[in-house]
């Protein structure tokens, strides 16, 4: 090294330490460390210090220091403070972005306590479903991949940037056709109650004939309300499927249909389950096993 670059650069602070025994540069910063100190918490350190004069005298002294490159100072800054913190975790609060930081150098590093310190961490904050979701799969945590999918497929389409479509790429896809699929079931949803209807007779208290106008009024109740509740403009107002039949529960019994008609009739949907109460949570579990397939299957 010549003796100009020797003279711009500085010894850190805290981390040049009286008795390293090993001299890092990174950017214009030399650090004095422990070798066994660094092997123990990185695959990499451990492997390239170990190497018996492998690296020849690098790391020996502030005039032959080993160089990490693309390494930026502050963020090796970050990992250090991880790797002499680490065992008083509590004392010492890591922001988002230093947790992000440690995570990628950890990686880098090869650090499996520091990545599992990094995402122990990071789970407690809120990040960016499409963050969450690429770090999920990188790191293999599968319930951030699963609640981030979640996350993309319940939030409305309409309050997608622009910014978010570059970011979410064919992910948008899946969220549009998605909730396109939910929009149809829900538009014939609110046409009519399901077929299963002509089936139900008469409940105790009512009779044979008395039940023809039991289900036309079944039906002009079920066209009259489930569209207000279903499809309304406000998305906000807009109910899930399952709690529809609790709202018709709820409303006035119409005239001309019998009270304990309408109770085998509601029962009656809520034991079409998989047709008619569940087909929501159906088409957002579909959605969100395609948004997890496409990011495995492109990471
Ligand atoms: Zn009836």
């Amino acid at each position: 090294m010549s003796k100009d670059a020797c003279s711009s650069l500085q010894r850190h602070p805290t981390y040049y330490l009286e008795g390293g025994d090993l001299v890092l540069k990174v950017e214009n910063t030399l650090y004095r460390l422990l070798r066994s100190h660094l092997a123990l918490h990185s695959v990499t350190f451990k492997s390239v210090l170990g190497i018996p004069g492998g690296k020849g005298s690098d790391g020996q002294s502030d005039e032959s220091p080993l160089e990490l490159f693309q390494v930026k100072e502050s963020d090796f800054n970050w990992w250090l403070d991880w790797i002499f913190h680490s065992s008083a975790t509590q004392l010492y609060n890591f922001s988002e972005q230093q947790l992000y930081v440690i995570l990628q150098l950890s990686d880098k590093f090869q650090s499996e306590d520091g990545i599992k310190f990094a995402i122990d961490h990071l789970a407690l904050h809120n990040m960016p479903p499409l963050l969450r979701m690429s770090l999920g799969i990188k790191y293999r945590v599968q319930e951030w991949v699963r609640t981030a999918a979640n996350q993309f497929m319940r939030q409305p389409v309409g309050s997608l940037s622009v910014e978010d479509f570059r970011q979410l790429g064919d992910i948008a896809h899946i969220i549009y056709r998605r909730h396109d699929e939910l929009e149809d079931r829900r538009k014939s949803a609110s046409l009519g109650p399901p077929s299963f209807r002509t089936s139900i007779g008469p409940a105790s208290g009512c009779t044979p004939e008395a039940h023809t106008s039991c289900h036309n009024a079944w039906g002009s109740f079920w066209t009259r309300q489930v569209p207000k509740l279903l499809l309304h403009p406000d998305k906000g107002q807009v109910k899930v499927f399952d709690t529809v039949l609790d709202a018709l529960e709820a409303l006035a019994c119409p005239s001309g249909l019998n009270p304990a008609c309408r109770a085998a009739f509601l029962d009656g949907v809520r034991h079409f389950k998989y047709e008619v109460l569940h087909f929501e949570t159906y088409i957002m579990q579909e959605g969100v096993a395609e948004i997890i397939t496409h990011f495995a299957t492109s990471a």
